[in-house]
């Protein structure tokens, strides 16, 4: 997958992008991140990209002219305009069923705004997908551009070892995941349950299917009412 992203900050993106899963997917050439400074796009001579906003009001507004010249840069050899994704606490709530729909793209752009956020000729013109990451307001859309692409690229196929390792993870099993542990047996007077260590692999996925039902009933009910919850659900819930 090729991803663009059009940023004012693109210093933000090392470190996030440059470790871990990630840094492993560019380096396996599964994923590529380029990034387009907005700014060097200005035809302003003082390089300016906000304005104030038309109508007044508080804050300034990206213009249009430099977005839409860094745009047509990355599309000028492409085929299929890629989707194109601004990231506003107006748009979709972010899933991982998002993810997982746009780990298929071949490409795929990502435009950030700061300030007061973009001009709405840029969204009405390029923006296919205008995309949330939570109902809060951050300063800008680097931190949800970098939390789209790392979920986005565990789910690209080969990025990890298996499907399973992503399969069984909390919310895209439909649940919540139960709770992990690993050495020591017995850490600072806590001890691993006892089922853990049993090697009785029947038990032990039972044990946690129960714990995975419990979490989710408590903490997300709203998930909970979309269970199809099977006989052995009903049991482990009554045991
Ligand atoms: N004035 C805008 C509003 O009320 O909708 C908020 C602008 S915000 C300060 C600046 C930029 O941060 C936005 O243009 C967007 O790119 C990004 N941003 C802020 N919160 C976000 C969120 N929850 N999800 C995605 N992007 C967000």
């Amino acid at each position: 997958m090729k991803i663009h992203v059009m940023t004012l900050f693109p210093e933000m993106f090392s470190g996030p992008l440059d470790s871990s899963i990630v840094k492993r997917a560019r380096e396996d050439e599964k994923l590529s991140i380029d990034y387009y400074q907005i700014r060097d796009y200005s035809t302003n001579k003082h390089q300016k990209v906000d304005d104030y906003p038309y109508g007044g009001g508080s804050g300034m507004v990206m213009t249009p002219q430099p977005i839409m010249d860094a745009y047509r840069d990355i599309v000028k050899n492409t085929e299929k305009k890629p989707r194109t994704i601004y990231l506003s606490p107006k748009g979709k709530m972010f899933s991982q069923e998002m993810a997982m729909e746009l780990s298929k793209e071949e490409e795929l752009i990502f435009l950030c705004g700061h300030y007061e956020g973009v001009d709405q000729r840029v969204i009405d013109g390029i923006v296919t997908d205008e995309i949330s990451i939570g109902d809060y307001v951050l300063t800008g859309g680097e931190l949800p551009a970098m939390v789209m692409i790392d979920a986005i690229s565990r789910m690209i196929p080969g990025v990890l070892s298996s499907p399973e390792a992503y399969e069984e993870e909390s919310i895209h099993s439909g649940l919540l995941e139960y709770p992990q542990y690993t050495r020591p047996p017995s850490f600072e007077g806590k001890e691993v349950p006892k089922i853990l260590l049993s090697g009785d692999h029947e038990k032990i996925r039972k044990w946690r299917r129960k714990e995975a039902l419990i979490i989710t009933r408590n903490r997300r009910p709203d998930l909970f009412q979309k269970i199809d919850l099977t006989k052995e659900d009903y049991k482990l819930l009554k045991s």
